[in-house]
């Protein structure tokens, strides 16, 4: 049911009634659309981490800020070419993917909203999509933002939670902590143990779960800026 709120705050869970109410009511002000990937995360991680981690986030973030904040599916194919000699990466071409990302926006524009956060889960989409935001946002001119979660990590938080000092890595303490706080079943012990990278083993469920709170509370804070209107992306403009 919508009433509840793991449910409303998910834009695929609507009707399409549901959500014409919801933009008819003025509460709904603003979007998350997460992109990930799935890719080998070491032995010991399942590959769905980068988008299970975004999701949590976006999902969280949206309960913070209900009823103003729906969040779209995630993007779970990202830009993972470099992992492809890993069997069972899924990967896309940045062409391709960035086509269908820009459509997915474009799509929750025409809905009525104008406030969208791309809140990001794996390295690999980052350079592609700056380097082509200016572009997006030419076209679009909207409060359009795309935001890597971790930069929403508190580093004091970081540095107080990680005996490595490493974040965000690929599959290190960073990621393995965020598994054991908030999906404890993708991390394979036994793998973590026998394999030859050990700095996995220094993660922890608790310093996850500091981090994952830390992170929580500043991409909420950024979003519900954006709707405020004291975050306001600025569109290019040449003269
Ligand atoms: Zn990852």
């Amino acid at each position: 049911m919508l009433e509840q709120i793991d449910n409303r705050v998910l834009l695929a869970k609507h009707t399409r009634r549901e959500f014409r109410q919801r933009m008819e009511s003025g509460e709904l002000n603003a979007c998350i659309i997460p992109v990930a990937a799935t890719e080998q995360h070491l032995e010991h991680l399942a590959m769905e981490h980068d988008f299970r981690s975004v999701m949590h986030i976006a999902v969280e973030v949206a309960k913070k800020l209900d009823p103003q904040v729906v969040v779209a599916p995630s993007m779970s194919i990202g830009i993972s070419e470099h992992h492809m000699r890993h069997q069972g990466t899924l990967t896309a071409m940045p062409g391709s993917w960035l086509g269908v990302l820009f459509d997915t926006i474009r799509s929750v524009n025409h809905a009525g909203i104008t406030n969208i956060l791309v809140l990001n889960g794996h390295g690999g989409n980052v350079a592609p999509c700056e380097g082509i935001w200016g572009q997006f946002l030419q076209r679009l001119e909207i409060n359009l933002w795309f935001k890597p979660y971790w930069d929403f990590l508190d580093e004091g938080v970081a540095q107080a939670n990680l005996n490595t000092g490493v974040w965000p890595g690929h599959a290190q303490e960073f990621e393995t902590a965020f598994a054991l706080a908030a999906f404890p079943d993708n991390v394979r012990h036994d793998a973590m143990q026998d394999q030859e990278d050990r700095s996995p083993q220094e993660a922890s469920a608790d310093a996850g779960q500091s981090m994952i709170d830390s992170i929580v509370t500043n991409t909420a804070e950024f979003l519900a800026g954006m709707i405020e209107g004291t975050q306001s992306a600025e569109i290019p403009d040449f003269h």
